[in-house]
């Protein structure tokens, strides 16, 4: 985590709105990573704290995230980060199509080799 931290891009916005970051041991359905989002109060748009942007909490399972490389577990916090950006700065919905949408973003980022790591032991679901 602190490896994709300090090589964020500097051009980027910042997240503001993870309020949380957790694990747990145990996997939901081969889920290794996730990102929720509660809704930002209605009638603080533009103010620049948690409350205006909703807040949100990334879990990872490490019964899963274990099993990875060093490589594709940094695949797997890119893309959550890459969903809890587009949740702040985009829009908080989610669908399949956010799925390749965060992988994309996160390519942007210069991450692209965690996600080709990540493929590369994982089956997409
Ligand atoms: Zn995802």
């Amino acid at each position: 985590m602190g490896d994709v931290l300090t090589s964020f891009p500097k051009k980027v916005p910042p997240l503001r709105s993870v309020s949380e970051v957790r694990t747990r041991r145990r996997a939901n359905r081969g889920t290794v990573g996730l990102t929720t989002y509660r809704g930002a109060e209605p009638g603080l748009a533009g103010v620049r704290n948690a409350a205006a942007h909703g807040a949100q909490t990334i879990t990872f399972y490490t019964g899963l995230l274990d099993r990875l490389s060093d490589d594709a577990a940094k695949g797997v916090i890119v893309h959550e980060l890459a969903h809890a950006w587009l949740n702040e700065h985009v829009s908080p919905r989610s669908s399949r199509r956010r799925e390749a949408e965060a992988d994309q973003l996160a390519r942007s980022w210069g991450y692209g080799r965690y996600l080709v790591a990540l493929d590369a032991e994982t089956t997409p679901v």
